[in-house]
């Protein structure tokens, strides 16, 4: 575990001034260690019945196609507005200036499926939550948000009573 912490990379200041960026993309790029946290993150969800991955743009698609094949499901996608071409269900979540929104599409999830939503970092929360109420919208049930590691000090998990989390790494 100690190995995959060190190979998420700091950036001081990115996207702005006081802001560590947790970069996963030397993860990503090094095989075994790309390999093993999709492994670890599978195991834990094989004997789950998951009917559907979930990833959220972007770096979540990448988790969640990684762990849809390791599966052997699906792969749902949650994107920023105007990119999905179908109907959509929209969900409007405030930010530290402004708001947001994320759609699915209505015919994506069928009511009782069973739904693992994935994304790198759990960082404060807002993102995943506005998530759960987008496939809740959907009847999909959720059985689990799992991220390849979560920023503790940030308290995300304080926000998401009654929302299944699990991380990987906790940074
Ligand atoms: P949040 O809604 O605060 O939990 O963060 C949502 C998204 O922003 C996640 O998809 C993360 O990938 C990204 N994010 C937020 N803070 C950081 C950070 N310090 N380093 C890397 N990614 C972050």
């Amino acid at each position: 575990m100690d190995k995959l912490k060190k190979i998420i990379r700091d950036i001081d200041d990115f996207p702005k001034t006081g802001i560590v960026f947790k970069d996963i993309t030397t993860l990503l790029a090094d095989a075994t260690s790309f390999q093993r946290v999709i492994d670890l993150l599978g195991h834990r969800y094989l004997d789950q019945r998951i009917d559907l991955v979930v990833g959220i743009e972007a770096r979540g698609f990448l988790t969640g196609a990684a762990l849809a094949y390791k599966l052997n499901t699906g792969v749902v996608l949650v994107r920023k507005p105007g990119k999905l071409p179908g109907k959509t269900f929209k969900e409007t979540y405030t930010l530290e200036y402004g708001t947001d929104t994320l759609e699915v599409h209505q015919d994506a999830i069928k009511p009782g499926q069973r739904i693992l939503i994935t994304d790198d970092i759990l960082a404060t929360g807002g993102t995943i939550k506005a998530v759960v109420n987008l496939i809740r919208k959907t009847g999909g049930d959720i059985v689990e948000c799992a991220f390849l590691a979560e920023l503790a000090h940030l308290k995300g998990r304080e926000k998401l009573t009654g929302i299944p989390i699990f991380s990987l790494l906790s940074l």
